[in-house]
């Protein structure tokens, strides 16, 4: 049986629709067998609105209350999307990063994650529930929350993914892969069915749209397989290994 760390990015959960439709995919992975957690990113622009919404309120938010917010917008995508998972008759259990035992350093908006205090899920994954965990987020020893930087669902997966000892960490995103669009180069946009972390470490630029670099570099440390592709077709997307 293996274990697959989904990660669902803003785009693919930005509707009601649309996080029904993950929902099917992620049952689709456990029928075929296999153990799965899922971590969500906040749907669509949540985030950026929820700057905004700080701002309203003080023009220089403090560090710690801004986190404590900024971690909302994947709470509400985790619970919808276990909500979502149950009506469809799947088991499943929505965490926020706290609750998983996801411990960063203090460094507030960017923090970085220290260890992840894996039993938690374990458990779940026991029982045979479909993981669901909020992305971008962890707590500090002192038990205040921080945010991992944008985009940091993708290191939220791959830490995991890492920590679980997945066998592979699919990430859903609105694109089919990582694409070659240099004209000077090729004439169309090809999509590469393989590259080493080293290549898209390499190719920050390419690769920075689909995935968050911090998380590649974490995927090549633990050698974590990464499979980045879309949630909107079945085609398979870019091996990174
Ligand atoms: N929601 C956060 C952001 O927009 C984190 C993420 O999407 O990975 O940056
Ligand atoms: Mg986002």
């Amino acid at each position: 049986m293996a274990l697959i760390v989904q990660k669902y990015g803003g785009s693919s959960v930005s509707s009601p629709e649309k996080i029904k439709e993950v929902a099917k995919r992620v049952l689709e992975a456990k029928r075929k067998g296999n153990n799965i957690v899922t971590v969500v990113s906040a749907m669509g622009n949540t985030t950026d609105e929820l700057l905004e919404l700080a701002w309203q309120v003080n023009s220089h938010p403090p560090k710690r209350e801004l986190d404590m917010l900024l971690s909302t917008g994947e709470i509400v995508s985790s619970a919808l999307l276990s909500m979502a998972l149950h009506s469809l008759g799947g088991k499943a259990a929505a965490f926020s990063g706290p609750q998983v035992g996801i411990i960063t350093d203090e460094a507030y908006s960017k923090a970085r994650i220290l260890r992840i205090e894996t039993k938690i899920i374990q458990k779940e994954i026991r029982e045979d529930k479909i993981v669901v965990v909020a992305g971008y987020q962890g707590v500090t020893s002192q038990n205040t929350i921080t945010t991992l930087g944008r985009g940091g669902s993708d290191t939220t997966a791959v830490a995991l993914a890492a920590a679980l000892g997945a066998d592979l960490c699919e990430i859903y995103t609105d694109v089919e892969g990582v694409y070659i669009t240099d004209p000077q180069i090729i004439p169309e946009a090809r999509k590469l069915k393989r590259i080493s972390y080293e290549e898209m470490l390499e190719m920050a630029s390419l690769g920075a749209k689909v995935i968050h670099l911090r998380a590649v570099e974490m995927a090549k440390k633990y050698k974590v397989p990464l499979h980045i592709r879309s949630s909107f077709s079945q085609k398979e997307g870019t091996i990174i290994e």
